[in-house]
């Protein structure tokens, strides 16, 4: 019956508009602040928005999430070449197909259909943290990916995964978290920068470093901060 009555339903589908998702994610970032709201928030906290398409009844929905990081995938290579900051990101807002056992219930279909999923940034934060997922779990073990992720210094622009309109979103690098080690023993550390530049902060020792030494293989989380148009923080 919900078969028949998808294929012969008087009620048009009707995409909404970019305009009526935009107030609706406003008014639900309004909602998230009226529970959380601190210094945390004001600087770290985005929204994400997750597209869904159903293959059925071509119904797409829409949900607005908060996040504090971005934990992106990083591509698999045959070979060890690197990949860049760039291809993680495309990895991650890729679209995904999901099938009927993983996807959650088409509104209009009222079960599960098989869909695609799209992951956008519907706001972005003054500080952008950028976990790159070195650590994959199999069924019995995790393991850690080491190849060399490259990524912009300055002027990483983030627009592309934003609103169609939003034009360039531009953000500086200004700390570096990294993982050395294995999934068993393994040691942090941190590069950040300061007005005299960057230092290198490994346990009870800081020693400067310079722009060239920081991208290793070691890399694990970046913090990046927004470098034009601050006027998005409250709205
Ligand atoms: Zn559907």
């Amino acid at each position: 019956m919900d078969n028949l009555h998808t294929e012969i339903n008087r009620r048009p589908y009707i995409r909404r508009t970019e305009k009526e998702l935009s107030e609706e994610a406003v008014a639900m970032w309004k909602k998230h602040l009226e529970r959380d709201d601190s210094r945390i928030v004001d600087l770290f906290s985005g929204q994400l928005r997750s597209s869904l398409h159903c293959s059925v009844c071509s119904h797409y929905s829409n949900t607005f999430d908060v996040f504090c990081d971005l934990s992106l995938p990083i591509p698999k290579r045959s070979s060890a070449g690197e990949v860049s900051l760039r291809e993680c990101l495309d990895l991650f807002s890729q679209e995904e197909k999901l099938d009927k056992e993983n996807s959650p219930m088409c509104e209009r279909c009222n079960r599960r259909t098989e869909c695609t999923k799209r992951l956008s940034i519907q706001r972005f934060p003054q500080v952008i943290v950028i976990h790159l997922n070195r650590f994959t779990t199999a069924r019995w073990s995790i393991s850690k990916s080491t190849v060399y992720v490259s990524f912009p210094l300055t002027n990483l622009d983030l627009g592309h995964y934003g609103p169609a309109d939003c034009g360039p979103v531009l953000y500086d690098l200004y700390a570096i978290c990294n993982h050395a080690g294995t999934v068993n023993m393994g040691h942090y550390t941190a590069c950040c920068s300061d007005d005299d530049g960057w230092c290198f902060y490994n346990d009870s020792s800081v020693t400067p470093v310079s722009e060239n030494q920081l991208q290793t293989n070691q890399a694990y989380v970046l913090f990046y901060q927004r470098s034009n148009s601050a006027a998005t923080v409250r709205k």
